[in-house]
Order: structure tokens, then sequence, then C-alpha cells
């Protein structure tokens, strides 16, 4: 095998991944063989104990990266004459927006600040003023600034207006906890290579088969039909098109790696330790988070820029890049920030070597510590 440094991902993914899941890509397999077969159900098994629920639910898995998956869901679930109402207070609530519109979907978009979770109490008031909504949807860790929306509060206000609900749990899945049942949801919506640690190339959703069922033939896309997906693999246990063999592959390692680590509590505690890592480092630098601590999920973190002119985020990102540690740029619609992820198989000595490489990029900035107050822009 090539021998390629090691680069260390702070990114909300592709992320970092075991050698046991790059391994696992290291054969062929065919699509239609009994084994690829068994792997396939196999990993829809486990993800529906990952998500917490029974059989009145089954996952879907969805060649893609995640918004793939997105567009599958809401493109198949909702009926022609249906309606969804968006929650949106991030880069992905609005993504989930603009497919719904493209698809021809009539919506209504409910935009809230970036550095508010999505409030219950205006959903619940909404529904009430418009009973022709059908559907309504959610991001569950927000990864435009790794807030986390009240999911559960909100589900609880969706069923009881009768309402279906889908949520887009793709960064937080398999990384905190879900109660997709107990939160009331209809339809959640995640993708291998973030929490669960897998490679970039398919995703998934896990829906209940009711909804399935009712929304055979309505689906906006060929490829993107959930339904079609669904019944294709129940019947013969094979995709309707050619599935990305070697990331499934990739994929079963990995839920057997989440096994092996304790499970979601587990991936959890290690996640907040990494960014217990991170922030005593970078406050003690002077920087500010974007969110407050009680608003903020363990999987990435958003960081103001500081105020400091000579501070220049491309050189920064360069200078920590040609040390082969990996930042991701902001996402925020108004102030200038980044954001730095906390997921994937990382290790204390690699948050250690990136404080370090902050402090060296920043001292190589001309920029002295602790910084000074953040910018406001
Ligand atoms: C990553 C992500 C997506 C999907 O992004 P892809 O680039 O298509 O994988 C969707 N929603 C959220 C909240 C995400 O973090």
């Amino acid at each position: 095998m090539t021998d390629h440094a090691r680069v260390r991902l702070f990114t909300p993914g592709p992320l970092n991944t075991s050698d046991a899941v790059r391994d696992a890509m290291q054969r062929d397999i065919g699509s239609r063989d009994m084994e690829f077969v068994r792997i396939v159900r196999g990993i829809r098994t486990d993800l529906l104990a990952i998500a917490g629920v029974g059989d009145e639910f089954t996952a879907v898995p969805m060649q893609g990266s995640g918004t793939f998956a997105v567009e599958a869901a809401i493109g198949s679930l909702i009926p022609p004459d249906g309606k969804l109402l968006v929650l949106a207070n991030g880069a992905y609530g609005r993504r989930m927006i603009a497919i719904a519109q493209r698809l021809g979907i009539e919506t209504i978009n409910m935009e809230s600040p970036e550095t508010e979770p999505n409030d219950p109490a205006s959903v619940k008031s909404c529904l009430a003023a418009h009973p022709d909504i059908t559907h309504v949807a959610a991001v569950h860790c927000e990864t435009t600034t790794g807030i986390l929306n009240l999911i559960a509060e909100i589900g609880a206000v969706v069923a009881a207006a009768g309402r279906s609900f889908l949520v887009d749990a793709m960064s937080s899945f398999g990384g905190i906890a879900v109660d997709a049942a107990g939160w009331k949801i209809d339809c959640l919506i995640s993708s291998a290579n973030k929490c669960l640690e897998g490679v970039p190339g398919i995703a998934f959703a896990i829906v209940r088969t009711a909804s399935l069922e009712s929304s055979r033939g309505q689906a906006r896309s060929v490829s993107l039909d959930l339904a079609a997906q669904w019944d294709e693999l129940e019947r013969s246990g094979q995709f309707r098109f050619t599935p990305p063999t070697h990331v499934i592959l990739a994929l079963a390692a990995a839920l057997e790696m989440l096994v092996r680590e304790g499970g979601i509590a587990a991936r959890e505690k290690r996640y907040r330790e990494y960014q217990r890592m991170l922030l005593s480092g970078m406050n003690a630098m002077g920087f500010q988070t974007v969110l407050p601590q009680e608003l903020q999920s363990p999987i990435i973190t958003a960081f103001h820029f500081p105020a400091d002119p000579r501070f220049d985020f491309e050189e920064f990102h360069r200078r920590l890049a040609e040390r082969g540690l990996v930042i991701y740029p902001g996402k925020l619609s108004r102030k200038p920030s980044f954001r730095i992820g906390t997921i994937g198989q990382l290790t204390p000595q690699d948050f250690a070597d990136l404080l370090e490489g902050m402090r060296a990029s920043l001292d190589a900035m001309g920029l002295t510590l602790p910084l000074s107050r953040t910018a406001e822009a």
C-alpha cells in the first residue's frame, strides 16, 4: 500500500477513519453476491438499532453523499398536494428549502437566527395557522454553527398537530443519541462519513414503513426514489442501481467499530473530550466561540475571526495544512468565522498538535497571544 502521510481532518466529514474501515475496502465484491446482500441486510438492521427503533421503521440506503438522501426523502415522501414547513437556522436548513423549491414542492420557510435553536412554540402556531402543511423538516445538529436544535420538543408539537416529521441528523447520528420513535420522527436522514466514521459515498433514511408505503409512485426522481429503493431491497436484497460496494464494506466495518468502542455513549464521550481540549486551548489563546456553551454540540465548533487585522484566514488555513492539519472555513451568513470538527478517528495528541500549530501560525502572522477582542462585523 502507498504510504501517505496522515492528514488530520478537523472537519465534519469526510473525516479520519480507522485502519479497519480503510482495510475493508481492499477487496472487490459483486453487488449481487450473496455475501454482499447479507452485508447490506446487516447494515440496515444495525442502523435501526442505532436509531433505537423497532420494525415499524426501515433503513433505506441511498447512493451518494448526504444531500442525495435528503433530496430523496423530500422528493419521495411529500405527496403532490403536500406542503412542507422547513425550519432553518443555518446552511443545511436552507439547503432543504432549496431542494423542496427546486422539486416544485410548496414550501414555507421558518428561518431563525443562526445562533438560536428553532423555536417549538413558533412551529406550533405556524401549524395551527396552516392546516395544509403536511410535513415539517428540521436539522438536528446544524453543522453551520454546531448548534443542537430541540428535535424532541419540535417532534412533540408536529405529532400533536398530526403532521409528519423529517429530520436531517447528518452530522449527529452515531455521535449523539437519537430517539427517532420517542422524538416522533417519521424520517431521519444521515450518511456514512460523519459520526459513523465510514467513508463518503452512501447515505440513508430511517423511515416509518407506513410513510414509505403511502409514498409509492410519487417520487419526483427515478434514481432518488426512496420507496422504489426500499421495495427492491426487500424483494431481492439488492440495490436498483450500482451500489458503491467498497464504501458499503467500509460502512459495515465502521458499524462494527462503533459497537466495539462501546456504542454511541462511548463515542459521544470521546468527542466531548476532544472538544474540551480544543476549547481550553483556544480559549487560552483568546479565540471566542460563536455559540454559548449550552447550545453547543460536541460535533463541530464555530469560532469568530480574531479582531486583529493581521489575522488572515487563508494564510492560517494554509499554514496549518502544511503541518497536515485541516480546519474548516465558516458558513455563517453574517460574521466571519471558521470551524473545527471534533469527530472521527483523532487522538489527544492530534489536538495538542493542532493547538501548537495554531500558536505557531498566529505567531508567523505577527499576532501576539492572547488575541484581543473578537471582530464585530
Ligand atoms: C454534511 C451535512 C449534510 C450533507 O452534506 P453532503 O456534503 O451532501 O454529505 C446535510 N446536512 C447536514 C446537517 C450536514 O452536516
